[in-house]
């Protein structure tokens, strides 16, 4: 588990297939943090059925965002719970400017540490992708989600860059040594 006592607060980011998920469990491991993953949180919510769940579903399957209000008041909840106290890894939060200015509001002075992009390129990412098999994994799916990351996803990381919080990682080599990497660069803003 961590070596660090004080809590850290981090942001991941990268296209869909970058590894995300895979680097977050070790980075889970590494620094002692909570993973917190919208993406996962809104897929629960489709399994369970529940009020959320049921508007969520058709904007996911046709790769749409669902909107800022029910996102934020969804990580307001999420962070506010007493686990989150020790830090924390967000994935796939926030995903527009909105989201972030949200999120600064959210967290006041326990503001994040870093907010890490995990390059990967777009090639590289669609083979990924087409290699994996998620229910909104299709085409027109994977297509729209690319889509939308260049629109409203790479605002954010400029925006994370002007607070001189934003971290650049190569996504490309074995599991093991991208998480070095990241390790890394996490460390140097610690
Ligand atoms: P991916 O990174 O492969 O798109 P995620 O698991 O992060 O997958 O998200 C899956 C879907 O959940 C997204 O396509 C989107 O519909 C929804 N979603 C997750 N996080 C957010 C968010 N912060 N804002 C809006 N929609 C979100």
């Amino acid at each position: 588990m961590g070596r660090h006592t004080n809590p850290i607060r981090l942001v991941i980011f990268g296209r869909q297939g970058a590894g995300k998920g895979t680097q977050c469990v070790r980075l889970v491991k590494e620094f002692g943090v909570l993973h917190i993953s919208t993406g996962d949180m809104l897929r629960s919510a489709v399994a369970a059925e529940t009020e959320l769940g049921l508007a969520a579903k058709a904007i996911m399957d046709a790769g749409d965002l669902v909107g800022n209000e029910i996102m934020i008041g969804l990580v307001r909840e999420r962070i506010a719970m007493p686990d989150a106290a020790d830090g924390f890894v967000l994935d796939g939060f926030p995903r527009t400017v909105g989201q972030a200015e949200a999120l600064a509001l959210l967290l006041g002075d326990n503001h994040l540490h870093a907010a890490v992009d995990l390059e990967v390129s777009l090639d590289e990412v669609t083979s990924r992708m087409k290699a994996r098999a998620r229910a909104d994994d299709t085409d027109e799916g994977i297509a729209r989600r690319l889509s939308l990351y260049e629109q409203e996803t790479r605002p954010v990381l400029r925006w994370f860059a002007d607070r001189d919080l934003l971290l650049t990682v190569d996504g490309l080599g074995a599991e093991e040594e991208v998480t070095a990497r990241l390790v890394a660069a996490i460390n140097s803003k610690l």
